[in-house]
């Protein structure tokens, strides 16, 4: 079906497409999937062991970093981090309040306060002209999350967080392969923390997380929390948890993590083939497109685009089978479960300006250039 008829088919609901596609990523790559779920059942191996080390190794080479420890989320990776920095009841966390919530969720399970600096309108990351007033003498780490695929500020960040001598936690669970200055993300504060939800750029079947650091206390102090707190089995130095990646997940994410570059590149070329079409219909003047800047490597896990009149905008686009999402909807300073915070509306105006103005497009590899024709299309039909 081309991209005329489906919109010429009236106010009659189209067939969507999904937002992501993983079907069509798993049919391509389906035997090397195939061959090492097999690997792992003949092996009997489930948790840790040997696919998880060599994992650790693959993705440490890939962030050029010395370690890496994978655990079984994301969340949990920023869990840890903040637990191997003994953060706790009384300490304050600086993060962004434009984030997925595990981001502030780590913070606050560890009783700590989440401290939300406002974001910079063309980046969506954490605003480092806001931060130097956040960090008090309770300051025990700084969150900067690497949103939608591109890194924030870090130059800016690290000076401040050297300067007053608090670590950096990045929260790069969306940036995998991203790089600023050259430098992959996850390298440059005192570790780095990825997801392996299936929606990430590097997805499992299931949940992951992987902890990436050049500093070997830091590491051994991960290793040892993610397992019981304990070098060996029935001895332990610290009360740790139950956080293991499965052998499983992390045979998938080998044969994964081979294609990711390439996945990547498709990403971008869909993001330049949006600019371009938008440019096009003129529609570069009325959509905020994501800001690309010379020196960092968006990897573009979310093309996100400010567009008035969003929630029409999101309707009409429902009526085209276009698919779209929106992150996020509510900043976290703004969630019920941060109502003891006690922020108030107005308070990080430009978290709360971007949570009304931003929509998400489908941006995956697999994306049809007939598919990105229709969600171009049926953005024109709206605005013109
Ligand atoms: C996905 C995500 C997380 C959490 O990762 P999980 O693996 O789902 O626990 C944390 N921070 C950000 C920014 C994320 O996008």
């Amino acid at each position: 079906m081309s991209a005329k008829t489906a919109i010429s088919s009236g106010n009659s609901s189209a067939q969507p497409f999904p937002f992501l596609d993983l079907k069509a990523q798993y049919q391509a790559i389906k035997s090397g999937i195939d061959a090492a779920t097999q690997r792992v059942m003949d092996s009997q191996h489930f948790i840790l062991g040997p696919e998880v080390e060599s994992l650790e190794k693959e993705i440490a080479a890939y962030c050029q970093c010395q370690f890496a420890i994978a655990c079984a989320s994301g969340s949990d990776a920023l869990l840890l981090a903040l637990m191997a920095l003994e953060v706790g009841p009384g300490d304050e966390v600086v993060t962004t309040p434009f984030t997925f919530v595990a981001t502030a969720g780590s913070i606050a399970r560890l009783r700590a306060r989440p401290m939300f600096v406002d974001i910079d309108a063309d980046t969506y990351n954490i605003d480092p002209r806001k931060l130097e007033t956040a960090i008090t003498p309770k300051t025990k780490a700084i969150i900067p999350v690497h949103l939608f695929g591109v890194a924030a500020d870090m130059d800016s960040i690290m000076k401040i967080a050297n300067e007053r001598g608090v670590p950096v936690v990045e929260d790069a669970a969306q940036a995998i392969g991203a790089r600023y200055q050259g430098q992959p993300v996850g390298s440059i504060g005192l570790c780095g923390c990825f997801s392996f939800f299936p929606s990430k750029n590097l997805g499992g079947a299931g949940d992951g997380g992987m902890l990436t650091t050049n500093d070997p206390t830091f590491a051994d102090k991960l290793r040892v929390l993610r397992n019981h707190g304990g070098h060996s089995k029935y001895e332990c130095e610290l009360v740790g948890m139950n956080s293991r990646l499965d052998a499983l997940q992390a045979a998938i994410l080998r044969v994964k993590l081979t294609y990711l570059d390439s996945w990547t590149e498709g990403r971008r070329r869909n993001a330049a083939r949006y600019r371009e079409l938008f440019r096009s219909h003129g529609l570069d003047q009325i959509l905020g497109l994501p800001r690309e800047s010379a020196n960092c490597t968006h990897v573009y896990n979310q093309y996100v685009v400010r567009a008035p009149k969003r929630d029409q905008l999101r309707a009409h686009l429902r009526d085209c089978g276009v698919p779209t999402e929106i992150y996020y909807p509510i900043p976290l300073h703004l969630q019920r479960a941060f109502a003891y915070l006690e922020y108030k509306p107005g308070d990080l105006p430009e978290a709360e300006r971007a949570s009304r103005e931003v929509l998400a497009l489908p941006v995956f590899p697999e994306l049809s250039a007939e598919q990105h024709d229709l969600v171009v299309a049926s953005i024109a039909k709206f605005y013109h």
